[in-house]
């Protein structure tokens, strides 16, 4: 992941929504200008109070876009420090993308948490837009009727889902792809395909 983290209270309040005692985004992500990992605690962040140095934060955290924050249809229980998951969108894909914190990894498969994401997935699935969940680089790919657990997922990697009709009736063709820098552009390789037979109407 390279997604930015922030933990601000008070500068990232545009929505209307303040961070208050959450800090998570300062645990999951990693953070590129400090090269401090994925899944702990940035030594700026005052977990549950905020960040040290937020009249000097890196670009990468003064640019988080934390969709809890940003899209008030998301219920109060998604509050990244109560789901123990943080939502955002991909800004090339506009998947999105959910990650959990790696101190309680099965956060998202609690109720009421599970079931919307299998929603979220049925409502973006409709746009072209996948839901991922993250613990660490392990992925797992929410579609409406079940869960695909895809593994190490890497930056480079861009996941397909189309539904394919055949004699055995409609199943979803998953593909990861690798993404590979060419003189003219980039291409994308098929790095594994697998299909799953649809459960429940999509
Ligand atoms: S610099 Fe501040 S906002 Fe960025 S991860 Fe660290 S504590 Fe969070
Ligand atoms: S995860 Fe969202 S709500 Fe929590 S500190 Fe970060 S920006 Fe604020």
């Amino acid at each position: 992941m390279n997604a930015a983290a922030s933990g601000l209270s008070e500068a990232l309040a545009a929505s209307g929504r303040e961070c208050g005692g959450c800090t998570l985004c300062c645990k999951v992500y990693n953070v590129v200008a400090f090269g401090k990992p994925a899944g702990k605690w940035c030594s700026h962040c005052k977990p549950g109070r905020g960040c040290k140095i937020h009249d000097n934060l890196p670009a990468e955290c003064a640019a988080f876009d934390c969709l809890w924050k940003t899209m008030p249809a998301l219920p109060m229980h998604w509050k990244p420090d109560q789901a123990k998951m943080v939502l955002t969108v991909h800004p090339q894909t506009n998947n999105i993308q959910v990650v959990v914190d790696p101190g309680q990894p099965s956060a998202w498969t609690r109720p009421p948490y599970h079931g919307q994401l299998r929603l979220l997935a049925k409502s973006n699935m409709a746009k072209g837009h996948l839901v991922i969940v993250f613990v660490g680089e392990l992925a797992t790919l929410i579609l409406p009727d079940q869960d695909v657990q895809l593994g190490v997922l890497t930056l480079d990697q861009v996941v397909s889902v189309t539904l394919e009709t055949g004699p055995g009736g409609t199943a979803y063709e998953v593909q990861v792809l690798n993404r590979r820098a060419t003189a003219d552009g980039q291409t994308l390789e098929v790095a594994s395909t697998s299909r799953h037979a649809v459960r429940s109407a999509a």
